[in-house]
């Protein structure tokens, strides 16, 4: 399996991912998606969004906003305590999370580190809004998506008629001032999540946890990640956050290189069972209870958050099931599974993306054989344009000569080339590549669009 140092340097080469503020000399914890980046990154999300809202009947989507009222976070409790204990070298100044510092790991200035007592770092951002920045005007940028969902849970039921069961899916961006982001966008302080959270009868809870699960795993496995490098994890109780009653963690094998099999894998998705906590806190007259005891009720709410069930004729909150994704890291294992290097011929390798065709960036190349015929090259220029009619990122190369292209495009996933030659003058056909095989096909021009729709299964 690939390292991580070999996708970084593919990502800067052919323009998938760069160091944030990099002209500047970066920014710790941001990264910004190139051209072909923030075409997978948007295929990720699509391929999520498809199978998690439009294929269930019992999904509805949600897009909240980024700012967070301070009550928001003040009533889910994030602002008591999302922190993680950190420490600090008293020589070399540097700042670590104090679960993931060596005391014996060498400091930069001589010896061993000389740390602090670890103390809780709240992890969010802090902003202010309007004109006067003070106390009275502070805001988060959020650290999750989900809470944006909790609050509109009565904006959505009472909107769209639902009976429970049914959840809401949000993708969008959040932020944590992680102490020592690392592993490139694995751990980030700017990153996106794709979140469902899943309203149901309490006491149907577990059955649907279990469900989401495997709905999950098999997303992953869908979407081609070999079933080899995902790991179901079972939070063990004392992991477990205050509120959950059981976490299961989707595992990928994203650190290859280490010897322990164990600490090869780490966490892209939580699926947790977070029962009635969120909308208990967030209802009119409910009330926030934190882990050591502390209680908030909450007198500022404006509306209950509560299911009328027409079975009991009673009003209830909801338990809830969270599957939470990032879309960074879920992007990262897609291009690590995908990535391959072979040896094509005795002292020629290739390297291949062999990305699902869904979430290839570009899914069909058209390349024209001889550049300077400008019939061979116009038909190609016609073909990108029947291509593209039909939803297919299509490009259009004659920079190289074919064996060349064929290459560039094998190392950035593009499933299929189509080439344009002399014979295609003569019969309408040409010649389809495919990535994997690197098999060559007749196709007539008029076939095409069909063809290749069959090839990726769904156009989109
Ligand atoms: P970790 O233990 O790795 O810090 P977490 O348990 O705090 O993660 P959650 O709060 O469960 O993460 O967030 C859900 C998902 O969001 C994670 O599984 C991960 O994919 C993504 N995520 C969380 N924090 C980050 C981050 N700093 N950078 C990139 N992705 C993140």
């Amino acid at each position: 399996m690939v390292d991580l140092d070999k996708i970084i340097s593919l990502c800067k080469r052919r323009g998938f991912i760069f160091q944030g503020s990099e002209q500047y000399g970066g920014l710790q914890g941001t990264w910004d998606y190139g051209p072909l980046g923030v075409e997978l990154k948007n295929n990720v999300k699509k391929a999520w969004w498809r199978y998690n809202v439009y294929e269930r009947d019992d999904m509805e989507g949600l897009d909240s906003s980024i700012l967070l009222n301070r009550l928001v976070l003040k009533y889910s409790g994030h602002e008591a305590t999302f922190s993680d204990p950190m420490v600090d070298c008293r020589k070399c100044k540097k700042r670590f999370r104090a679960d993931q510092v060596d005391p014996n790991e060498k400091c930069s200035e001589g010896g061993t580190h000389d740390l602090t007592e670890p103390r809780p770092f709240n992890l969010m951002f802090k902003t202010t809004y309007g004109p006067v920045a003070d106390e009275n005007n502070i805001a988060y940028l959020r650290p999750e998506t989900a809470q944006g969902i909790f609050i509109n849970f009565k904006n959505v039921l009472d909107s769209t008629n639902r009976k429970l069961p049914f959840g809401i899916a949000q993708i969008g961006k959040s932020f944590r001032n992680e102490i020592t982001p690392k592993n490139f966008i694995f751990r980030v302080r700017e990153f996106e999540q794709m979140e469902i959270e899943y309203f149901v009868m309490p006491g149907e809870d577990e059955k649907c946890h279990q469900e989401w699960v495997e709905a999950r795993k098999n997303w992953y496995i869908r979407y081609g990640i070999k079933p080899e490098n995902i790991r179901l994890y079972n939070q063990k109780k004392e992991e477990l956050a205050h509120y959950a009653k059981a976490t299961v963690d989707i595992h990928y094998r994203f650190f290859p290189e280490r010897p322990e099999e164990d600490k090869q894998f780490d966490e892209v998705e939580g699926v947790a069972n977070r029962t009635d906590f969120d909308l208990s806190c967030h209802t009119k007259g409910g009330k926030l209870v934190l882990a050591d005891g502390r209680e908030f009720p909450n007198t500022d709410a404006t509306n209950k958050l509560t299911y009328f069930d027409p079975k009991t004729n009673q009003h209830l909150l909801p338990y809830v099931i969270e599957p939470s994704c990032g879309v960074d890291r879920a992007t990262l294992a897609f291009m690590m599974d995908a990535y391959c290097e072979e040896e094509v011929k005795e002292g020629d390798t290739r390297v291949v993306l062999k990305l699902h065709p869904a979430l290839a960036p570009i899914k069909v190349a058209v390349l024209p054989l001889k550049k300077n015929n400008e019939d061979i090259k116009s038909t190609a220029h016609k073909i990108k344009k029947i291509l593209l009619g039909s939803g297919f990122r299509t490009v259009y190369d004659d920079t190289a000569g074919i064996g060349k292209l064929y290459r560039r495009q094998d190392e950035v996933g593009t499933p299929f080339c189509v080439t344009v030659d002399f014979q295609t003058l003569e019969d309408n056909t040409v010649t389809v590549r495919d990535r994997d095989t690197m098999a060559q096909e007749r196709v007539a021009i008029d076939d095409l669009k069909e063809y290749i729709a069959k090839r990726i299964g769904h156009n989109d």
